[in-house]
């Protein structure tokens, strides 16, 4: 069967993507039939350790496991008290490119990027204004010239993502933005769950893998978190379709770069014992907090406790 035609590029960057990121033409790996398996005896023990400490504890709620959780492991304090989410200038800008990427994957790639950035922040701001801890409050106390500089700064982010991404919207192709992927172990003990901000997909259906999961970052590159998180939605997307995705990858939208990693079992594997560790960590902490075990580092920043905590590095 003849495979999709392959997407039109206007740019450099563009045929690059789809040559070396996209893979075009190439061949998609095929998947052992057994890799879920494998992939699951690795969280089995895990698994049974939450469910007895959740019998224990008289609980019946799930363990939700996010790339949030597995980013606090370090310590448990850190985990039991992390420092609250808090709007700021970076982080509304992210939220905000994305926000207006989506849309442009969505079908808004014909319009102009300050058309697209302006409706984007309108969206952001109409939603939930009402709740003071949400980005639409946030959004809506900016002064207007912050608002134009905002709205001036998103736009530049998505004509750098249009400079590389090309459109997609072809036949036998698929591109969803911002899905939400979830699947449980020991029956509904743990969620696992996570949001990939694109996903591109095959219509063929033969069991190779044939997905490509790309994570946009807007702000400083963050090394090893950005694989980890990568690497936890080729898990979740392995475990719940079982067939893993060809390729993962970061672009560094502003940069107009892409760190790839193909499939490979090994990474699976790690991904899942990052998890087993997350389960394991959270069944030892369910009694309370009197057996935390604390370990300072540079995660300390996002910790609560730091200003008085014993081991915490000085500031
Ligand atoms: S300050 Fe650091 S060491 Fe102390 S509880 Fe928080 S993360 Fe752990």
């Amino acid at each position: 069967m003849a495979g999709p035609a392959r997407p039109p590029t206007t740019t450099a960057a563009q045929a690059r993507l789809v040559e070396e990121v996209l893979g075009w033409g190439a061949p998609r790996p095929s998947v052992a039939p057994d890799l879920v398996e494998r992939l699951l005896a690795r969280t089995t023990a895990a698994v049974g350790a939450w469910l007895a400490a959740r019998e224990a504890a008289a609980r019946t709620a799930p363990l939700v496991v996010t790339k949030t959780r597995l980013s606090r492991l370090a310590c448990d304090g850190l985990q039991r008290d992390p420092e609250p989410y808090v709007h700021a200038w970076a982080n509304a800008r992210g939220t905000l490119a994305h926000a207006a990427i989506e849309q442009d994957v969505d079908g808004a790639r014909g319009e102009p990027a300050e058309r697209v950035a302006a409706a984007a922040w309108h969206r952001l701001a109409s939603d939930r204004p009402g709740d003071p801890t949400s980005l639409a409050s946030w959004l809506n106390v900016r002064p207007p010239d912050e608002r134009d500089r905002m709205v001036g700064e998103v736009a530049g982010l998505l004509a750098a993502f249009r400079e590389v991404w090309p459109d997609l919207d072809v036949p036998g192709l698929r591109v969803v933005a911002e899905g939400r992927v979830r699947t449980h172990l020991g029956g509904r003990a743990v969620r696992l769950q996570g949001v990939p901000d694109l996903m591109v997909t095959s219509a063929a259906r033969d069991g190779r893998a044939r997905t490509l999961v790309v994570d946009l970052k807007t702000g400083m590159p963050r090394g090893q978190q950005e694989r980890d998180e990568l690497r936890f939605y080729a898990l979740l997307l392995t475990l719940r379709d079982g067939v893993p995705p060809f390729r993962w990858a970061t672009l560094h939208v502003t940069e107009g770069r892409v760190e790839a990693e193909d499939l490979s079992e090994a990474v699976l594997a790690t991904a899942a014992d990052r998890v087993a560790d997350a389960i394991l960590q959270a069944a030892r902490m369910l009694p309370g907090p009197e057996a935390d075990e604390l370990r300072g580092g540079g995660w300390c920043r996002g910790c609560r406790r730091r200003s008085d905590c014993p081991v915490a590095p000085a500031e």
